[in-house]
């Protein structure tokens, strides 16, 4: 691993204290920096849709005890507001490293933009990712960059992070729950200028390809700054993307395995 490579690894969602704090040890140990853990979560059917923003105090005490950057989605300005609020509140804005993320399926615009004009005023350390849509449209990708830049967000703060498109059921021999396209994903990588995460847990679909899914992309071409997956302590409990989460074991067999 190149000591620029940036790893994000951590649960799909944030569940209890407990869940985030074996799972932040589990990192420092692997010399993981970035933790992810979404406080919200998108889903496509009502369910647990995340702790909200009670679960911020865990990754708080998480990163402070392991030295961890939180990495988050935020799918409505309001969701930034809580988290400066907080983040105030116990008098972290100097101290806490961040790392909020447009999902993919938050493709409304003036809620992206309020968003993003929301971490300028209040969280203007953070960092913003940006995540392809679910389907694939080279234009409309673009479209979401163009978008936050025009908010005068600044370039230095902005990541992207390919998480593939649905696929074409008669075109997808290795059966993914998101594929890749690698020659978009490089393009939009040398067009925008911006380092490009690649999200293998949410292109495998299930914990036993998210190791090939990986490899296969470096192998076929694909120009990445570094990756995100999804590892839980207890993935048989997880509440949300239990078929992809690796556990520890399979965590560090990526590690060993994968070389960026
Ligand atoms: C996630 O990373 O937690 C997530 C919901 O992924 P996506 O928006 O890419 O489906
Ligand atoms: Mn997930």
């Amino acid at each position: 691993m190149k000591n620029n490579t940036l790893i994000i690894a951590g649960p799909c969602a944030a569940e209890n204290r407990q869940q985030i704090l074996t799972t932040a040890q589990e990192l420092k140990k692997n010399k993981i920096k970035i933790m992810r853990a979404s406080l919200w979560k998108p889903r496509t059917r009502p369910g647990f849709s995340g702790v909200g923003i009670a679960g911020l105090a865990w990754l708080l005490e998480a990163a402070e005890l392991y030295n961890l950057t939180i990495a988050t989605e935020v799918m409505l300005p309001e969701h930034v507001e809580q988290i400066s609020d907080k983040i105030q509140k116990e008098n972290l804005e100097n101290t806490v490293n961040l790392i909020l993320w447009l999902g993919s399926r938050n493709q409304n615009h003036l809620i992206q933009r309020a968003i993003v004009r929301e971490i300028k005023s209040k969280l203007p350390q953070a960092k913003l990712m940006i995540k392809n849509q679910p389907w694939r449209d080279y234009q409309h990708w673009q479209g979401i960059i163009k978008h936050v830049l025009a908010e005068d967000f600044p370039k230095n703060n902005l990541l992207l992070c390919h998480r593939g498109f649905q696929p074409d059921q008669t075109n997808n021999q290795e059966k993914l729950r998101n594929k890749p396209d690698i020659p978009m994903m490089n393009r939009m990588r040398k067009e925008a200028q911006l380092p490009m995460i690649f999200d293998a847990s949410h292109t495998a679909g299930n914990s036993k390809k998210v190791i090939e899914t990986l490899s296969r992309l470096l192998d076929q071409g694909g120009k990445i700054d570094g990756y995100m997956v999804e590892v839980h302590p207890n993935t048989k409990t997880a509440k949300t993307d239990r078929q992809q989460q690796l556990n520890f074991q399979e965590f560090r067999k990526l590690l060993a395995e994968v070389r960026l």
